[in-house]
């Protein structure tokens, strides 16, 4: 019997429900080819404790054959979608070309830093959107601190143990967060050397951190930074980033060898391509995930711009939780299609609230609607992640125990060097080839 071919290009939150989804309902009748980078599905919201030290990189990321044993896996990335032939042409990890054609298609590439055109920024900076970002910040902070501590130059060691953060949204708040605790105790551990006093800024342009959240969890958020001596900078930007530091909007210049850019995302741009109508560069889809004018294509997470029925004239945001779910609406949706369940539903979901892991045992977190802070609401994070994750979890667990009762390990093992992480890359997972590493790395 033929079987219809689902192309879902992403395996991300959106991506890898829907497959998930149709392989246990659908596989029957449809065939399902994911098409992504890595074999794995990464869960992101823990990666600020990978770069930390706390987590290993597998246990944040996924086996796609491991749990989707139905599906096919397709590694590459897609470069282009020609709607009229209904096919898709990618590229894969060696760079060669290849084309999958699809009866049904659903997008859920997600998203990729957002540059702002900051003189030196996409030179001197890096992102924090995938496991090589998060691998070489653990190894880069490790080794700054490692050279400070031998640095016969007082402004010298100061500058390499200076971390500079640019954006407090959720990403940047809790790499902020988690990193002036893991720079702690790397200097704690250090048995030789001069003593190094580690100095994390995080930077602002809103009058708050976390901005897009709630106010209460902002307030305990930047309690928890302030006493664990981040020095939060607020109504703040950078003006210009090089070699040497970073110099800020009022003018003062920050010596520093390390530049975290958290300023935010944008849809990934395969999603431009399309000649589609977008909404600040989201795919626009309605509120059944389906791209107006082409029945058999549908868009779900971060790079589709999907109604949010419960805020009319709004889009829904950029998260994990939206992008879950809307992977389950674009599977059943497919499936409706296809004659395989009943109606279509539209996407309708209410905030469920939101947490942020600020290490340690302290937390912010609101959930349905109830303000948490301190150990609470570090607890209600951590079980949160451990229910959300698709797998993992015992090894997730496992690990947060060993973080509790042993300290945490740190050395540099140099695998991802600075070239290979690149600002301005699209899919930091397929940065493989470095380019020539910054120099002071
Ligand atoms: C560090 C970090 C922490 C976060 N923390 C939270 C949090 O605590 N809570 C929350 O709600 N949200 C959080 N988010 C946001 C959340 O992760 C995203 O909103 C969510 O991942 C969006 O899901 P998605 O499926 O649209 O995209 P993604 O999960 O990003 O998945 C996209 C997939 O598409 C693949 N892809 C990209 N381009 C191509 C291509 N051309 N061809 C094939 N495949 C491609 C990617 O490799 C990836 O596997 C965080 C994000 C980051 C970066």
């Amino acid at each position: 019997m033929s079987r219809t071919r689902v192309v879902i290009v992403g395996a991300g939150f959106a991506g890898y429900r829907a497959a998930r989804i149709l392989n246990r309902t659908a596989r029957r009748h449809v065939e399902v080819v994911l098409l992504n980078p890595t074999d794995y599905f990464l869960y992101l919201p823990l990666l600020p404790q990978v770069a930390a030290g706390i987590l290993e990189p597998r246990r944040v990321s996924v086996s796609l054959t491991g749990t989707l044993p139905h599906a096919k896996l397709v590694l590459g990335e897609a470069q282009r979608v020609d709607l009229s032939s209904r096919t898709v042409h990618f590229t894969d990890p060696e760079d060669r070309p290849g084309e999958l054609s699809y009866d049904m298609l659903i997008l859920s590439v997600g998203s990729v830093n957002r540059l702002l055109p900051i003189p030196g920024v996409a030179e001197h900076a890096h992102g924090f959107r995938g496991l090589p970002e998060a691998l070489y910040l653990r190894d880069h902070v490790v080794r700054q601190l490692e050279l400070a501590a031998h640095a016969s130059d007082p402004a010298e060691r100061q500058a390499r143990a200076t971390f500079v953060v640019v954006g407090a949204g959720y990403t940047g708040t809790e790499v902020a967060a988690q990193g002036a605790m893991f720079a702690d105790a790397v200097v704690r551990g250090e048995q030789a050397g001069e003593r190094v006093s580690p100095r994390w800024l995080l930077l602002d342009i809103a009058d708050r951190v976390l901005p897009e959240l709630d106010e209460r969890l902002s307030r305990t958020a930047d309690r928890v930074l302030r006493k664990r001596g981040v020095d939060v900078r607020t109504g703040m930007s950078v003006k210009e980033a090089t070699r040497d530091g970073v110099l800020l909007q009022d003018g003062e210049f920050v010596p520093t060898r390390s530049l975290v850019w958290c300023v935010g995302v944008r849809p990934d741009p395969l999603v431009d391509d399309l000649g589609l109508d977008t909404e600040r560069g989201r795919l626009v889809v309605d509120s059944f995930l389906n791209v107006p004018g082409h029945p058999e294509v549908f868009a779900a997470g971060d790079a589709a711009a999907v109604p949010d029925l419960t805020r009319p004239g709004e889009f829904t945001p950029m998260t994990a939780q939206h992008a879950w779910r809307q992977g389950k609406t674009a599977a059943r949706n497919v499936s409706a299609r296809l004659g395989l369940a009943a109606e279509p539903r539209p996407y309708e979901h209410h905030d469920l609230g939101f947490a942020v892991d600020l290490g340690g045992v302290q937390g912010a977190a609101n959930p349905l609607g109830a303000s948490l802070s301190g150990p609470l609401a570090g607890a209600v994070t951590r079980g949160y992640h451990l229910m959300a994750m698709p797998g993992n979890r015992v090894r997730v667990g496992a690990d947060w125990l060993l973080e509790a009762a042993l300290p945490r390990q740190a050395v540099q093992l140099g695998m991802v060097r600075s070239g290979s992480v690149p600002l301005d890359t699209a899919s930091p997972e397929l940065a493989r080839v470095p380019r020539t590493d910054r120099p002071g790395d």
